[in-house]
């Protein structure tokens, strides 16, 4: 069986921050969080690649791009740096069939408003609270392995409204200590590519080293992986009559392929 292949991208800023800010962060993260989530996500079935927006191409050249089955997304404030073209070509994959887990501050991402089209916005508190996890829908394969219920000692609260599309199929639900609650774990589907939402991780504890935290992940980069080549799931091809069209329209026999070249 050929592994999935996982690219995790991070912005890499906060971990490279000067002062007791980054010095707290680089205790947890010495080399960066997809680093850390390389390490930890690592398995037989996996290859993965951990990649950051310093690197040529901000980590993404197009080979990299191409070749990768799920892509992992981790940002908070350089969402503004990532470039409008490279947004776009994220999104051909997807929608494509390339999987996307875009994880904690992701949500107000380029890429992840742009495959929902909402803001995303939602209410936040820094006070280091406890947040409960509940996996709601148990049947679901990225609550497979999950303990019903867990606890992170310490958190950053996301909190509803939740300003994601009303679609959302909702895999975990978070209360926190200070009286509120989220929708932590969500899915979407984008033509042929998958989306997955985990709130977990804020940057100043060390969340991404809970096993239950790395079992969710892993298991949404498994949900999310292809099922499909990509070739079989482009879907803008002129597609040949399977039988034969008697029609009588005159426009049908007019040639207008000129004005239906792909994007
Ligand atoms: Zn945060």
């Amino acid at each position: 069986m050929s592994k999935i292949k996982v690219t995790i991208w991070n912005e890499n800023v906060h971990e490279r921050a000067e002062g007791a800010f980054g010095d707290l962060i680089r205790g947890f993260y010495p080399d960066g969080i997809h680093n850390a989530l390389k390490r930890n996500l690592a398995a037989d079935d996996l290859d993965i690649t951990a990649v950051s927006l310093d690197m040529p191409e901000q980590g993404l050249p197009d080979a990299l791009l191409e070749a990768t089955d799920v892509l992992v997304w981790w940002g908070h404030c350089a969402h503004a740096k990532v470039e409008d073209a490279l947004v776009d070509k994220i999104q051909r994959r997807i929608q494509e069939g390339m999987g996307l887990i875009v994880l904690h501050s992701g949500h107000y991402s380029k890429i992840f408003r742009r495959m929902l089209g909402t803001s995303c916005s939602l209410r936040w508190r820094e006070v280091g609270e406890k947040e409960r996890v509940w996996a709601v829908d148990l049947q679901h394969p990225i609550a497979q392995g999950v303990p019903e219920t867990f606890v992170i000692p310490h958190t950053e609260m996301y909190g509803e409204p939740f300003h994601i599309p009303a679609e959302a199929h909702v895999v975990f639900m978070s209360w926190y200590e200070g009286g509120n609650v989220f929708r932590s774990g969500v899915t979407f589907q984008r033509g042929a590519g998958k989306i997955f939402y985990f709130s977990p991780g804020h940057e100043t504890f060390p969340i991404y080293h809970q096993a239950e935290v790395v079992k969710v992940i892993g298991n949404a980069v498994r949900w999310a992986a292809p099922a499909l080549p990509p070739q079989q799931t482009k879907c803008w091809d002129k597609d040949p009559a399977l039988e034969t069209v008697y029609s009588e329209n005159p426009i049908a026999k007019v040639d207008t392929s000129a004005l239906h070249k792909a994007k």
